[in-house]
């Protein structure tokens, strides 16, 4: 019997556990974590109080048990010896595994700034620091953001819900510097400062100290001093992966190089989600080299798990590769980024009008589009369903032959181009382990979801049979009409 072993109860982690149980029912199979399972990317619905903590759970004992999944949580794994496969845990036993997941992810760095210590600074990377910040909050209290980085603007939106006295610190000279350009980032600084929320950009906190009303005070690069009762620290993530010296395993400063199976340079054993840096889709794509980098966001981290967990069952599953994506609420102002955003070296088509404000880029390489920027309103439904058809287009890297002209003429009339190219038909077809994924059996307090009945429009908007397309009554488009 194949003894698996699993480091990390995050969403790769348990994506891979629950993979290996559904390809192989005998093998053993133990997740190991120093925190509970839990999905750190809801924890800012938590904060602004609009689900309970307990949702924020992917599992407990019971439920890993009834898979035949043990599960040690609260436990970390301070050594692997890739040699003997081996690895030891806090209370100083030692396991043997036939295959090993590093699904540690990672952990919120932060800069020496003197006073980050004191008490009402915190990260906001884990459940226990949502549980201070959450502890610490008085009705309607003042917080400064130090970092204006995707996670960073997350918290902000929701302390925002929460209607807290908000400002926001950023050493960079803009917001957003690794989801937005300048445009789209000057946008938001706009939108952020109409709402009364400020933006100190290229300004550093030098040092954070306790005044004697209790509050504190930060001392800006620029002169300035900020009051507040909170601070959020969001200045960057690292991978965890120090208790792998001396293991045999690779490890590079952005995280564990893996390569289209998920496996390391150790046979045997695998990293998955904000550790690894794996295949990125897009790689191949144009004519220069993309850096390998952890892309650090939850869709790759399950993808990640999943591929693992099927090569660690026996199932032979290579990775096509993950897309980097961006999306952000940000106060009712829509971001997103996808793939080569950045446009380096490309063709661009971009549309803005800063009055409302809406931005969009779309990034090309010959007739496909590999990278696209958008931002705009949250009632700007055109656009929220255009991000989805975009970033389709740029997932399955479908040739738009003709339509790129289209496109680039009419870059606010995406639909058209999304149907002709096949882009839509491309995605229903692809499954991540050939099977169609599946509704996870984890349910808090044993609730299931609400039955849904299928309307009938829906079976022939997910079919790719086109008969069903018949069983639809025809809506006629206005000042489209037969002649009588
Ligand atoms: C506030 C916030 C908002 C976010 N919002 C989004 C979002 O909107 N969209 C998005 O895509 N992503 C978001 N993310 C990022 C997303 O949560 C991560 O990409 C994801 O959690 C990575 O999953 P993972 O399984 O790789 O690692 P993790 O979720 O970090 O889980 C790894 C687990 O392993 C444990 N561990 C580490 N070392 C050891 C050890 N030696 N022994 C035992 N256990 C160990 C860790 O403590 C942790 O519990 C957000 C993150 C945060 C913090």
């Amino acid at each position: 019997m194949a003894r698996h072993i699993i480091i990390g109860a995050g969403p790769a982690g348990v994506a891979a556990a629950e993979t290996i149980r559904a390809h192989d029912a005998d093998a053993s199979v133990s997740l190991i974590s120093n925190e509970p399972a839990y999905s750190r990317m809801v924890l800012p619905y938590y904060l602004a109080q609009e689900i309970p903590e307990k949702h924020v759970l992917t599992g407990d004992r019971d439920y890993f048990a009834e898979r035949g999944i043990e599960a040690l949580l609260g436990t970390a794994v301070t050594r692997v010896d890739g040699g003997q496969k081996t690895l030891t845990l806090s209370d100083g036993t030692t396991r043997a595994f036939d295959s090993l997941l590093i699904a540690t992810g990672s952990s919120a760095q932060q800069p020496p700034i003197p006073g980050s210590d004191l008490e009402g600074v915190y990260a906001f990377w884990t459940l226990d620091d949502a549980q201070q910040v959450i502890a610490k909050a008085q009705a309607t209290p003042s917080a400064v953001l130090i970092g204006a980085g995707f996670i960073g603007f997350i918290v902000l939106n929701a302390m925002a819900k929460l209607n807290w006295k908000l400002s926001v610190v950023e050493a960079e000279d803009q917001v957003l510097p690794r989801m937005l350009d300048a445009t789209g980032a000057g946008a938001v600084e706009g939108w952020l400062t109409a709402r009364d929320i400020a933006v100190h950009t290229a300004t550093q906190v030098q040092e954070i100290r306790r005044n004697a009303d209790g509050k504190l005070s930060l001392a800006l690069s620029s002169g300035q001093a900020l009051e507040a009762d909170l601070v959020i620290m969001a200045t960057g993530i690292r991978p965890n992966s120090d208790f792998l010296v001396g293991s045999g395993v690779s490890v590079e400063p952005g995280g564990i190089p893996v390569d289209d199976r998920m496996q390391t340079n150790v046979p045997g054993i695998y990293a998955a989600g904000d550790v690894a840096i794996g295949p990125d889709i897009l790689a191949g794509r144009t004519a220069s080299d993309i850096p390998a980098s952890a892309h650090a966001i939850q869709p790759t981290a399950v993808d990640h798990g999943r591929i693992a967990g099927a090569n660690m069952a026996g199932h032979e599953t290579h990775y096509p590769g993950s897309l980097l994506l961006n999306v952000l609420d940000v106060v009712n102002l829509h971001c997103a980024s996808f793939g080569l955003w950045r446009d380096e070296g490309h063709d661009t088509t971009t549309v803005f009008n800063a009055s409302r404000p809406i931005y969009r880029k779309y990034v090309w390489h010959e007739d496909r589009i590999v990278g696209a920027l958008f931002v705009g309103p949250i009632d700007d439904v055109t656009m929220l369903n255009d991000v989805g058809m975009v970033k389709g287009l740029i997932q399955t890297q479908q040739p738009l032959g003709d339509w790129a002209a289209y496109i680039k003429a009419n870059p606010t009339d995406v639909r058209r181009a999304y149907v002709a190219s096949g882009a839509a038909q491309a995605l229903i077809g692809r499954t991540l382990l050939g099977t169609p994924a599946r509704d996870r059996a984890y349910r808090v307090d044993g609730k299931t979801p609400p039955a849904w009945d299928k309307t009938a429009t829906h079976g022939p908007l997910v079919s790719t049979q086109s008969e069903h397309y018949r069983e639809l009554n025809p809506t006629p488009t206005p000042g489209i009409g037969k002649a009588e």
